[in-house]
C-alpha cells in the first residue's frame, strides 16, 4: 500500500500558508470532514512551554490547522490534550500547557473549546492482540470524535526513541492510564494503543524540532518545515528520516510496518513538496545524552537495538544511581540489540530477547522488551548491587512524584 506525505517549507514565518499547502499536498481535509463531523485537533502540549521552543506544538500551527478544519464547516471542533503525567520525573498541568503555549488564546480567538484529556472520562477499548494491555482506557472526548487530527512536533524521545504523529496520541489516555501504560511497559502499550486508535490526519510542526532530551534551547533544531499526511505511520517514517532516526530503532514503528496492509517502509511513501534528502539531519538520541551522566558505563548496541530496551535500561540505570551504586557501576558493560563485537569486562549484563544468543553466563534480562524489574535484576547481578534496594528507591521516587501531582490527573 502506498501513502503520501508532504514536506513544506515555512517561508517568511507564514505558518498559515505552509500548513495549508502541506494539508493540500497531502490530499486535503474536504473528503474527511463533513457538516456533521465532530473534529478533534490534538496538539502535542506535553509540558507548559512556549511556542517556538520545539518542546510543544507551535500555537501558530495549531491555529492554522484549526482554521483549515473550520473552513470545512464541521458540526464541532475541539482542541484537546492531556499533558505528561510523569513516570520517574515530574507531572505537568494541561491547563498551564494550553496557556503558556498560546493554544488557549487560539481557542478563544476561533471560538472552539479546549479539553483536558487527563481528567476526561475513561472509556475502555478492547485490544484484539494485546502485548501489554487487553483493554486500554481512552478519553471519551477522543472516542466521540469522528475525525482526529494529530498535531505533533518532530522530536526524539527518551522511552520510544522518536515521538511524532502516532506517539502524540498517547495524550489521548486519561492521566492514570498513562501511568498504567508505563508500568506495563510503554513500548508494548504504544503498539496496543495504535492497534485501536490512530489519527485520521496528521500535521507535524517541524518549525523547531527537538533532539536529545529536549533541553531548551540547546537541544532545539531550527528546521522551518511542516509535514502532513493521512497515514500517521507513513508520516512518522518520513519524520524519522528527517531526524536521521532508523525507524527500526523505534519499536512501535518496527512492529507496525510488519502488519498487513500497512506501509512496510519509507519506500512505500510518496514524498511530495520539499526534498527529504535536502532537509534530513542527524539528531542526537535521548539515550545518547542520558548516558553522558554515566561515564563509567558502556552500552554496546547491535543492529537490533531499539527504544524498547532503552526505556527499561534508562529506568534501571537511573535508579541504580539513585540507590547509591554509582561507584559499583563503573566498568559495567551492557549488551543490547545483539552486538557482533564488543570488549567485555568484569561486569557484563545482556539485555533483551534479540541478544539472547550471547550466552556467556552473564546476567541477562530476556523479553522483547524485558520487564523493568528483570533489567534491574540483571544490572544489579552484574555489578553486585541489591535489586530490592534499587526497586524500593524507585518505588519511593515514583510515589513522591505521583502523590505530588494527583490533582493534575484526577477529576
Ligand atoms: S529485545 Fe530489546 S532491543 Fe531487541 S527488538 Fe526487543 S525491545 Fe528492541
Amino acid at each position: 500500500m502506498r501513502q503520501r506525505v508532504s514536506i513544506v517549507k515555512i517561508v517568511d514565518c507564514d505558518f498559515e500558508a505552509a500548513v495549508q499547502e502541506a494539508i493540500e499536498q497531502a490530499g486535503g481535509l474536504s473528503d474527511l470532514i463533513r457538516s456533521d463531523s465532530r473534529v478533534l485537533v490534538k496538539p502535542n502540549l506535553c509540558k507548559p512551554f512556549p511556542s517556538g521552543s520545539g518542546v510543544v506544538a507551535d500555537a501558530r500551527v495549531t491555529e492554522a490547522v484549526t482554521r483549515a478544519v473550520l473552513d470545512c464547516g464541521p458540526a464541532s471542533v475541539t482542541i484537546a490534550e492531556g499533558a505528561a503525567v510523569g513516570y520517574d520525573d515530574g507531572s505537568f498541568s494541561t491547563e498551564d500547557a494550553f496557556t503558556v503555549s498560546g493554544t488557549a488564546a487560539v481557542a478563544r480567538r476561533l471560538g472552539v473549546r479546549c479539553v483536558n484529556l487527563n481528567s476526561d472520562v475513561p472509556v475502555p477499548v478492547e485490544v484484539p492482540e494485546p502485548r501489554a494491555m487487553d483493554r486500554v482506557l481512552v478519553a471519551r472526548t477522543v472516542l466521540e470524535s469522528d475525525v482526529v487530527i494529530s498535531v505533533p512536533v518532530l522530536k526524539t524521545h527518551n522511552r520510544a526513541n522518536a515521538t511524532i504523529a502516532l506517539k502524540n496520541m498517547y495524550g489521548a489516555l486519561p492521566g492514570t492510564e498513562k501511568r498504567a501504560g508505563h508500568m506495563l511497559g510503554i513500548n508494548n502499550t504504544l503498539i496496543d494503543l495504535f492497534s485501536v486508535l490512530r489519527p485520521s490526519f496528521s500535521v507535524v510542526d517541524g518549525s523547531v524540532a527537538m533532539e536529545g532530551r529536549w533541553r531548551s534551547p540547546q537541544d532545539s533544531r531550527l528546521m522551518g518545515l511542516v509535514l502532513a499526511g493521512r497515514d500517521a505511520l507513513a508520516t512518522d517514517l518520513v519524520g524519522c528520516a528527517l531526524m536521521g532516526i532508523d525507524p527500526d530503532s523505534v519499536l512501535y514503528l518496527r512492529r507496525m510496518t510488519e502488519w498487513d496492509g500497512e506501509v512496510s517502509g519509507i519506500g512505500d511513501v510518496d514524498i511530495v513538496g520539499e526534498s527529504l534528502l535536502e532537509h534530513a539531519e542527524c539528531f542526537k538520541s535521548a539515550f545518547q545524552v542520558f548516558l553522558e551522566d554515566f561515564p563509567g558505563v558502556q552500552v554496546v548496541q547491535g543492529p537490533g537495538s531499539c527504544g524498547g530496551c532503552m526505556s527499561e535500561l534508562e529506568t534501571a540505570l537511573r535508579h541504580l544511581k539513585g540507590a547509591g551504586y554509582e561507584q559499583a557501576m563503573n566498568g559495567l558493560t551492557i549488551l543490547v540489540g545483539a552486538p557482533g563485537e564488543f570488549n567485555d569486562g568484569d561486569k557484563v549484563a545482556v539485555i533483551g530477547e534479540c541478544s539472547a544468543e550471547i550466552n556467556n553466563g552473564w546476567p541477562a534480562a530476556t523479553g522483547c522488551p524485558p520487564s523493568e524489574d528483570d533489567v534491574i535484576e540483571a544490572l544489579c547481578a552484574a555489578c553486585g548491587a541489591d535489586p530490592a534496594l534499587v526497586m524500593s528507591v524507585r518505588d519511593d521516587t515514583r510515589r513522591e512524584v505521583w502523590d505530588s501531582s494527583r490533582d493534575l490527573i484526577e477529576r
